[in-house]
């Protein structure tokens, strides 16, 4: 709580009517009490007032009834104090009559005086009331504020450690390179354990920059007709090895026919590869782990089901949540951040579907049901996806990107040149340039045929690059495809308003790269022969 929350806390204490006030009779007894002790102790006082001051004792009255009852008391203090000393005090007795000017004047002075001490009182007590209920507020924000910071705490110590976890490997894999004097084998399996720690550090990445995305709302999915069973069939590929890894016994349990829905490919193969890698993840070695696909007239239903470590019931309301671990000591374990079900939970809303989670209990293993609409009319054709990719792979066997011209602009020298390295094998000719100038500079002279256009370069951006090498008349303009650590659909917009054809964002998938540069209109023509290449060799600018 901070100063000014505990001077209000304070004075709110001090403005709180006691505690024999607080129900609205006692209020009004209190009233009718505090004009007889003023009738009182008025006439005990006449041998020395006689019939002056007829009021005195009565303003007391009003202002303690205001303070410690209320408004309603006060006003009750008001008129019963005027009947009081009309009574009492001013002459003559026992009657109600107040018929001398200097006491209709000691009336009017009471009363307006009276009057102005209960608006205080009334408004003081507002306030009051107002600064309880911002109190109360400003207590609860403090709370759930205190409560964020802890678990961003324990999430950023989370986060390390499942950064250095698999950072760890891979300088261990590095030094044993190093070192030379490997084996194939040995070499075969370091190489193995890079790429595998690599991709565990790309999934960690990928998670938290879609937690990002649907926390500021820009999510978004790219629905198409597809196949339920073919997207169970890709993310089984992805988590195969650890499959294998674990010894599980697999079933896939799906009708012959297939399971059409509306639905983002890319995106509903990470919720079913979510699914099974924590399926696999939470299950002891050499379990049992099941996906059924149905289709139930308008609905389909998959569900990831293991014989695993299981969910404690009171869990499994909030398994969903951001950075929710039904059994931290298992995760902890195992590893893992929390994110993996959130993400889950958003992409299936954004396919208008549901997830739940139905688990017995510790030991008891889980399920997990994914039901998404089903795409109408069914019996049509295969998606265009699909059908397209079929169709490219048939039209054009032989196309490779042989020969082809490359200009990869990053300011990360390391980045471009293995980039550089990577496509010189698959005989591409490259070059490198590490900024805006230099790679305008050496455009007209090398006339790329594919430009990968690195967005965040210092002095002049990749927007800036594109745009000016756009401005450039060449005979044949460049694919230009940038690369950059930011994704999402804003950027997109931003690099095709630039003049950019495509955008990956890195680490940049370098199978993914050749065939979307294979894929690009007027990238086919360009091949070559590799002799024909002129002979520009991959170097670095200075
Ligand atoms: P994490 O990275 O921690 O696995 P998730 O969001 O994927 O994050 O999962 C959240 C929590 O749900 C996990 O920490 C785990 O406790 C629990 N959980 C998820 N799937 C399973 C499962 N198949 N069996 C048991 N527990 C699971």
């Amino acid at each position: 709580m901070n100063m000014s929350d505990s001077t209000c806390s304070r004075m709110a204490q001090w403005l709180r009517p006691m505690v024999f006030c607080r129900d609205q009779v006692s209020r009004y007894c209190f009233a009718v009490f505090a004009t007889m002790a003023a009738t009182f102790v008025r006439n005990q006082m006449d041998p020395v007032l006689h019939d002056r001051v007829p009021f005195g004792f009565y303003f007391l009255s009003v202002i303690l009834t205001a303070w410690l009852g209320g408004t309603g008391p006060a006003v009750t203090a008001l008129i019963l104090g005027t009947l009081a000393a009309a009574h009492f005090v001013i002459l003559p007795e026992n009657s109600l009559i107040v018929d001398e000017p200097a006491d209709k004047f000691a009336l009017a002075i009471y009363f307006v005086v009276g009057a102005v001490a209960i608006a205080l009182f009334h408004k003081l007590t507002t306030e009051r009331r107002r600064f309880e209920r911002q109190l109360r507020v400003n207590q609860e924000l403090s709370t759930k504020l205190s409560e964020a910071d802890r678990k961003k705490d324990e999430f950023m110590a989370l986060l390390a450690h499942e950064l250095r976890n698999p950072l760890a490997p891979i300088r261990s894999a590095l030094d044993l390179l190093d070192r030379g004097d490997i084996g194939e084998t040995q070499l075969t399996a370091t190489r193995r354990t890079i790429r595998r720690q690599l991709d565990q550090l790309i999934r960690i990445v990928d998670d938290l920059l879609d937690v990002s995305r649907f926390l500021r709302g820009q999510m978004r999915i790219a629905p198409e007709r597809i196949d339920l069973q073919s997207v169970v069939e890709l993310a089984l590929e992805t988590v195969k090895p650890l499959l294998q890894d674990q010894e599980h016994k697999f079933h896939f349990l799906a009708p012959h026919a297939p399971v059409w829905v509306q639905g983002d490919r890319l995106r509903l193969t990470q919720v079913v590869s979510n699914l099974l890698s924590n399926a696999i993840k939470y299950t002891p070695r050499g379990g049992r782990i099941q996906v059924t696909l149905e289709e139930e007239g308008p609905q389909t239903r998959l569900q990831v089901i293991d014989n695993g470590i299981g969910i404690p019931i009171e869990s499994q309301p909030g398994i969903f949540e951001l950075f929710a671990q039904a059994n931290p000591s298992h995760t902890r374990e195992h590893g893992g951040l929390g994110l993996g079900l959130a993400i889950v939970k958003q992409i299936t809303a954004l396919h208008d579907g549901t997830i739940d989670v139905h688990s017995d209990g510790p030991g008891r293993g889980s399920r997990f049901t994914l039901v998404l609409p089903a795409a109408l009319a069914a019996n049509e054709e295969p998606g265009p996806a699909s059908a397209a990719t079929e169709n490219r792979a048939t039209e054009r066997p032989e196309n490779t990107v042989r020969g082809l011209r490359v200009m990869i602009v990053d300011d990360n020298a390391d980045a471009a040149e293995t980039l550089a390295a990577l496509l010189t094998f698959d005989d591409c000719v490259t070059i490198v340039a590490n900024d805006g100038p230099s790679a305008l500079q050496r455009f007209e002279d090398f006339l790329p045929d594919v430009v990968l256009l690195d967005l965040g370069l210092p002095g002049m951006d990749g927007y800036e690059v594109a745009r000016r090498m756009r401005a450039r008349r060449t005979v044949k303009p460049p694919v230009i495809i940038a690369i950059s650590g930011w994704g999402g659909e804003a950027i997109k917009r931003k690099t095709i308003a630039a003049g950019m054809d495509h955008h990956l964002v890195k680490p940049v998938d370098i199978s993914e790269l050749l065939s979307l540069m294979l894929s690009m209109p007027g990238v086919e023509n360009a091949n070559r022969p590799a002799g024909d290449a002129s002979p520009i060799p991959a170097a670095s600018e200075p």
